[in-house]
């Protein structure tokens, strides 16, 4: 499948990609992974993007197009893929619409994933990630702690609190979504892509697409 899952911060978009890509072997691909991967081992990419990320602004459109140009036409994408955290903005989304179509890509539909913004904030303060760059891992310290306080279940590598997890920088994120990746909604709609899932467990959100894609 190939699908686009639009969301707010929290709203589970990683969660749902994972689960997907156990169905059919799609590909992940998360910008928001591959730049933490790249602040961590201090690319020029990670460097560039790094403190944006820390305020919890966007990174500019064409350090993101840069990327995805790249992975996409990577062969583990020719079985699917579930864009997570990318298009961001209109302008990403129109340039995606022209990469699409020069690469001969055919998006099944867009996903938007629609949680009440008291359940985002709540999710958001109590979530703690492996900080193992290859393995980012996602737990909640109430809903779904590690085995071992602190400690990630998959890899034994640190569990922690993103820098741009603060009170501050969440809010700000939220504000972000708002305004320049909610308008999405519209764009997609207008496509005839648009399926929109208001849910508070991930495993609506796969139900739902399950049954759009007939699976
Ligand atoms: P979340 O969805 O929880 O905000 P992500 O892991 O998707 O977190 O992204 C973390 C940060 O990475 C964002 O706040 C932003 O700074 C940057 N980022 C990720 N994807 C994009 C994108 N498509 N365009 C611009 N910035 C991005
Ligand atoms: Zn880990």
């Amino acid at each position: 499948m190939k699908l686009i899952l639009l969301g707010a911060p929290g709203a589970g978009k990683g969660t749902v990609a994972k689960l997907l890509t156990a169905l059919d072997g799609s590909v992940q691909i998360s910008t928001g992974d591959i730049l933490r991967g790249a602040v961590q081992a201090k690319s020029e990419l990670g460097l560039e993007a790094e403190g944006y990320m820390t305020r919890g602004d966007l990174v500019p459109d064409s350090l993101i197009m840069g990327i995805m140009e790249k992975r996409l036409q990577e062969p583990d994408c020719a079985k699917g893929f579930l864009l997570d955290g990318f298009p961001r903005t209109i302008p990403q989304a129109e340039e995606l619409t022209q990469l699409l179509t020069r690469l001969d890509i055919k998006l099944d539909m867009v996903v938007e994933i629609d949680v009440p913004r008291d359940i985002l904030l709540d999710r958001l303060c109590t979530r703690r990630t492996c900080e193992n760059p290859k393995c980012q891992s996602i737990y909640n310290i109430t809903s779904n702690p590690p085995k071992v306080v602190g400690i990630c279940d998959k890899c034994g590598a640190r569990i922690v609190q993103r820098e741009d997890e603060t009170e501050m920088a969440i809010t700000h994120r939220l504000e972000t979504y708002n305004e320049k990746t909610a308008p999405l909604v519209g764009f997609y709609r207008e496509k005839g892509l648009l399926v929109s899932v208001p849910a508070t467990s991930s495993d609506d959100v796969i139900k739902a697409i399950k049954a759009k894609l007939n699976l």
